[in-house]
């Protein structure tokens, strides 16, 4: 995980507003051709390319989408990039700039927006992105944090998620369900702690659940893996909220149904074990956990080959007609419909 050694406390008065946008870009290096202008003027330039423009963008409020007290700040910059990049790339497309707006109460001192700038940086520097802008204001209380990103892609290349068609194998990258149980971990060990502060958690049975919590990866390779081995889904959305919401995206903007094999859905050992101790069930956890960041995507049936042993992704279903419904085939053989549940379905 990413290190935190900042204990100085420095009030962000002190600096000014421009005196602190400098200090906190000031080591982002550009890396992409397409940015002409970066941050420093009254809005930066792109180089338009004859290829199309991905724009997306999200908005973390403290408290809602994060929790500064098992959250550390380097990894709140670092996930925050990753949401977004894994939107870019979600579409098959190339992410090379984003665009950061902060605010914060005056609870936050700049070594604290030193932390989150630094876990931005490592983003930007390990998956090659620019930073060009963004906005620094207050706010009454706690942090809010948006990210935009932009990418490009071949107008050929852009995959959407309303052209799945019957027949298609749907595939998944990775694992699922592995950041929502760390989510509950960490929730777990702060009330412990809340309860009696000298209590160190034993989190040894757990380093794979919260670094998938905690340092999420987008999936930039699978857009590189899809591009070698020469296969263009059919359609793709990333795995924010759960498999079961992603694949009811996919179908009802396709105007499709599908089957998806429980016994085929991707679950790491520790997902399997830590259900087991929370008494929860695998399946539901990666129909209906979040924030695993995979791509889903489906591809025609005459990829099979390309696709069928490659580890990086599982086939764990296929592309029916729209009146077969959506559906899930249990390990008992069982067809059971897929409702529509985010990871809130799970939280209750
Ligand atoms: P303006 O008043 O025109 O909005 P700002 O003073 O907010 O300009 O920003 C000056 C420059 O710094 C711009 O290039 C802007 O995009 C960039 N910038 C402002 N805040 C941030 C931030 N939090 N992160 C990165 N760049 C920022
Ligand atoms: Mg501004």
């Amino acid at each position: 995980m990413l290190e935190n050694k900042n204990t100085q406390r420095t009030t962000l008065a002190e600096l000014g507003e421009f005196g602190l946008i400098n200090h906190l870009t000031k080591h982002f290096t550009i890396q992409n051709s397409s940015t002409f202008k970066g941050v420093g003027d009254d809005a930066a330039v792109l180089k338009s390319t004859k290829k199309q423009t991905l724009i997306t963008t999200d908005l973390l409020i403290e408290g809602v989408h994060f929790d500064l007290s098992y959250m550390p700040l380097k990894h709140l910059g670092y996930k925050a990039v990753m949401v977004n990049l894994s939107d870019v790339y979600a579409m098959n497309g190339k992410a090379e700039q984003i665009t950061v707006s902060v605010a914060v109460s005056n609870r936050f001192s700049l070594e604290a927006l030193e932390e989150l700038y630094a876990g931005i940086q490592l983003a930007c520097n390990t998956y090659k992105i620019d930073l060009i802008g963004g906005d620094t204001t207050s706010s009454t209380k706690g942090m809010l944090l948006s990210i935009t990103a932009i990418g490009t892609a071949k107008k050929s290349d852009v995959v959407y998620r309303n052209t799945a068609k019957p027949t298609d194998l749907i595939v998944v990258s990775g694992d699922l369900g592995a950041a929502y149980l760390g989510l509950q971990v960490l929730e777990r060990e702060k009330q412990v702690f809340q309860v009696n502060p000298k209590n160190q958690p034993d989190l040894d049975n757990y380093t794979y659940l919260i670094e998938r919590q905690l340092k999420p990866e987008a999936r930039k390779d699978v857009v590189e893996i899809l591009a070698e081995l020469d296969v263009k889904p059919t359609a793709m959305i990333d795995v924010s909220d759960g498999l079961s919401s992603e694949i009811m995206h996919i179908c009802s903007q396709s105007n499709v149904g599908c089957k998806i094999y429980e016994d085929k859905i991707p679950l790491d050992p520790q997902v399997i074990s830590t259900c087991e101790e929370f008494n929860m069930d695998s399946t539901m956890v990666a129909l209906s956990g979040g924030e695993d960041y995979e791509l889903l995507f489906t591809v025609a049936i005459s990829d099979f080959d390309k696709i069928k042993a490659n580890p990086n992704f599982t086939i764990i279903g296929h592309i029916t007609e729209k009146n077969q419904g959506i559906n899930l085939v249990t390990r008992a053989d069982q067809e059971i419909e897929l409702k529509a549940q985010g990871w809130n379905a799970l939280k209750e």
